[in-house]
């Protein structure tokens, strides 16, 4: 099967291939006045690169003909390999403020791998199950090439006639484009029709509370197809963000369950929940998950932490 589609007049998808569990991440071209603009640009290898530029030919882009480079967010699958597209297109890559701020952030994650292994221990994670979770992330690091934006957008502008949406989540800039005459959202990981799109803990923000409003935001949307940037189009916009709402509430009210015999950390949480063994990729996004939630309901008055030890315990907040 080809790699190319054509979604809709003046807007084809291209899948790029991944080497981890989520097997592919789709990225979007789309026929603007000047040009092409191209939406994300997949993860940081040569693979990758190379099924861009095949894919670029299929649909007749020479990269010359790109002008801009959207960036619905900065984690390596989408923005991996943006700061060798932006050298072989010139073009200037564009991306919502926050996200560009998060930049230096998200590079040192990535650079540094050991640099989460004091939150995970204080999370309750076993030291060896750190150990395993930092050498099956350090691999990423040098194929992590995101590049700063030439220009920043917020919520309310708009990019060649597309309405860019901030949806902050599942990344505290995360944002998607709606094409509201013609209902069409290109969703970036904000909404995707099969998985429920990974919430992780991020200091400082309530990523779940930030999540759970842009769901309401984009369910507001009249869109009939949506694009996502894993897994094929879809429809039944409001349905999906009814969906992923109430998984999260499902979840919510599991963890609080869960902490109703006692104090738990997050590590005994993901035990209960996740019944099963999980590779290193998946218990890190696991444990970020939980702690998305339990800060979401810490800052609801729902839980609270006692953090003098080392370990930090979860407590349920009395009704
Ligand atoms: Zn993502
Ligand atoms: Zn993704």
């Amino acid at each position: 099967m080809s790699a190319v589609r054509e979604l809709a007049a003046g807007l084809w998808r291209i899948r790029l291939p991944l080497h981890f569990e989520l097997n592919h991440v789709n990225v979007h071209v789309l026929r603007i006045d000047s040009g092409f603009l191209l939406v994300d640009c997949g993860y940081g290898t040569d693979e990758s690169f190379e099924a861009l530029e095949s894919g670029l030919r299929e649909t007749g882009v020479a990269w010359s003909d790109i002008r801009e480079i959207l960036i619905t967010h900065c984690h390596p699958d989408h923005a991996g390999n943006a700061e060798r597209v932006r050298e072989r297109t010139g073009a200037p890559v564009v991306m919502h403020e926050t996200e560009n701020a998060y930049l230096p952030h998200f590079r040192r994650l990535v650079a540094e791998p050991g640099l989460l292994d004091p939150w995970l221990l204080s999370w309750g994670a076993p030291p060896e199950a750190v150990d395993r979770i930092r050498d099956s992330f350090a691999d990423m690091t040098g194929t992590y090439r995101p590049a700063e934006a030439g220009r920043v957008l917020r919520g309310g502008d708009t990019l060649h006639g597309w309405a860019v949406i901030a949806t902050p989540g599942h990344a505290p800039g995360h944002v998607c484009l709606h094409d509201a005459a013609r209902g069409l959202l290109i969703s970036g990981d904000h909404v995707l029709e099969a998985i429920s799109p990974n919430i992780a803990w991020l200091a400082h923000r309530d990523a779940l509370a930030d999540y759970l409003a842009s769901l309401e935001r984009v369910a507001l949307l009249s869109a009939d197809r949506v694009y996502p940037s894993h897994g094929d189009p879809f429809g039944g916009l409001q349905a999906r963000c009814r969906a992923l709402a109430g998984h999260h509430d499902l979840r919510c009210n599991n963890i609080l369950n869960a902490l109703a015999a006692g104090g738990e950390t997050a590590q005994q949480i993901v035990e209960r929940l996740w019944r099963r063994m999980l590779s290193p990729f998946q218990h890190r996004f696991a444990l970020f998950e939980v702690m998305a939630h339990l800060a979401y309901l810490e800052n609801s008055g729902r839980t609270t932490c006692d953090r003098s030890a080392e370990v930090h315990r979860w407590i349920r907040t009395p009704a």
